[in-house]
């Protein structure tokens, strides 16, 4: 029996993790929220720690401390941009552990708390290893260690189907059974079914299925803290579960797709379409920062189209100042903002925060699309796939049915980047061989700043 005091402690915590919530909602609070996050953790630790005085203390503390030397310089050194993949490992580890608890719970009980006990069990067991497996596998597609694209092979549907039959089986009969060895075929059972759901995902559906995986994690810590008697652990599983579904669901909103298309999309996919770019030498118009001065100098009005390579070439407060200058000349200056732009939810919003670039400036994809239609000029910096045309026109494009910035609508297009290589979704970008587009080439900052010197020259 949990004492008041931890339980009071337990609550404590729980609040901190509802706070943390509503304090990374917004990139003004979410340096705060992240600090209460972080001193729940640690109160639940030492509360847990002190109530129930376990027996292998050492080796708790040991393990504590092993995990913060690893973790805390990874953490600290991780380029913003990379930040999908720290947070594949990170998800992939806590379902990993989730699922060694339950298991280790079936070696000390074998089942004597009852089959709903035994089947939290089994749903840890199997959802854990999904997650531990799954998420590693995301991370070797975003660290490129592997192709990004979808990895099909033949009867690909089948084997994965069969594989969630069998873990459905094994999971009953870990019900019935209550044995370890059963756990233990489950455990590896649900790290295949991991790989095989993982693995015909590609592209820039990837950070999505991360998403999913994570609400996998926090269900699966959740059934732990059932199993274990800990009212903290399923709190916090459950809020990692939900804000992980509902985060799961807007990334596929803002992509146009369904979850369920997501996942199982590439499977439909015929052979080819989802690899090909076009790839052929055609011809751009490009042009020197001074030309591309004068077109912004002599503009009414202005949209920025920020996007990843921004963030690599690090250049949101050179954006913020030539936005400045623009605006000293009497150009109307607003910042489109698609929601998959960068390489994580809200990433743009972060950066150009970070800028004190004026909150008012920013549009949501549905208010820019309009300003993008009385432009005289789109100005996309490191951005490509979320300014696409292929989303609307190319069925079999990785991207289709993403709803995209509509840059063409504007009276002239200017892109910033350093070569013709595609975007994420690794897809040729007709509006780049546009008429009225013009292609400055070159490390996103240092275009900036000469497009900065020649407006003030
Ligand atoms: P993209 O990845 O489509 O394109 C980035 C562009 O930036 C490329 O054209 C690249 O061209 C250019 N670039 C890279 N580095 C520099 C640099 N230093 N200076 C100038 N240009 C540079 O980015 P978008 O933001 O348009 O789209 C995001 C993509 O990422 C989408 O496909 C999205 O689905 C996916 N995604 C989104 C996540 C999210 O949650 N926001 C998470 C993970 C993926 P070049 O190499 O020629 O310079």
């Amino acid at each position: 029996m949990t004492p008041t005091w931890a339980q009071l402690g337990y609550l404590v915590a729980a609040i901190c993790f509802v706070l943390a919530l509503k304090g990374l909602s917004s990139p003004r609070t979410a340096r705060t929220g992240n600090l209460i996050g972080a001193a729940g953790a640690a109160l639940a630790v030492v509360v847990v720690l002190a109530a129930d005085r376990p027996r292998n203390l050492l080796a708790i503390l040991g393990a504590i401390v092993l995990g913060s030397v690893l973790a805390v310089p990874v953490a600290r050194r991780v380029q913003m941009t990379a930040m999908p993949q720290l947070v594949a490992v990170f998800n992939g580890v806590g379902g990993g552990a989730a699922a060694l608890v339950a298991l280790l719970e079936l070696a000390e009980t074998s089942g004597a708390g009852g089959w709903l006990e035994l089947l939290a069990v089994a749903f840890s067991v199997l959802v854990g290893a999904v997650s531990f497996s799954g998420s590693l596998l995301t991370f070797a597609k975003l660290q490129e260690l592997m192709t990004t694209r979808p990895v099909l092979f033949a009867g690909g549907p089948y084997v994965f189907g069969g594989a969630l039959l069998v873990a459905a089986a094994l999971a009953v009969g870990v019900v019935l059974d209550g044995g370890l060895w059963l756990g233990v075929v489950l455990a590896v059972v649900g790290l295949v079914v991991g790989l095989l759901l993982v693995l015909p995902v590609g592209g820039a559906d990837v950070p999505v299925v991360i998403s999913l995986l994570n609400a996998f994690t926090g269900l699966t810590v959740a059934a732990g803290g059932y199993v274990l008697g800990n009212s903290l652990l399923l709190v916090a599983g459950t809020l990692v579960g939900a804000s992980g579904t509902l985060l799961t669901r807007m990334m596929a909103t803002a992509m146009g797709r369904s979850v369920q298309n997501i996942l199982f999309g590439a499977f439909r996919t015929p052979a080819g379409a989802v690899a090909a770019t076009a790839g052929e030498a055609r011809p751009v118009r490009s042009a020197g920062a001074d030309d591309v001065a004068i077109l912004l100098g002599y503009a009414r009005k202005v949209v920025i189209v920020p996007g990843y390579g921004l963030a690599v070439a690090q250049a949101q407060h050179t954006i913020h100042e030539l936005a400045d200058v623009l605006e000293q000349r009497g150009v109307d200056v607003s910042y489109a903002i698609h929601p998959v732009a960068g390489r994580m939810p809200g990433h743009m919003n972060v950066l150009l925060a970070e800028a004190d670039v004026p909150y008012e400036q920013l549009k949501e994809m549905d208010s820019a699309n309009p300003e993008l239609r009385t432009a005289d000029v789109a100005l996309v910096v490191g951005a490509n796939d979320v300014v696409n045309p292929a989303a609307r026109t190319s069925p079999g494009s990785p991207i289709y049915g993403m709803p995209i910035l509509d840059v063409d609508s504007a009276q002239a297009v200017v892109f910033l980047k350093r070569s013709m290589r595609p975007g994420f979704a690794g897809i040729d970008n007709e509006l780049l061989h546009d008429p009225k587009t013009t292609l400055l080439f070159g490390d996103a900052k240092d275009s900036l700043t000469k497009l900065v010197a020649s407006l003030k020259a």
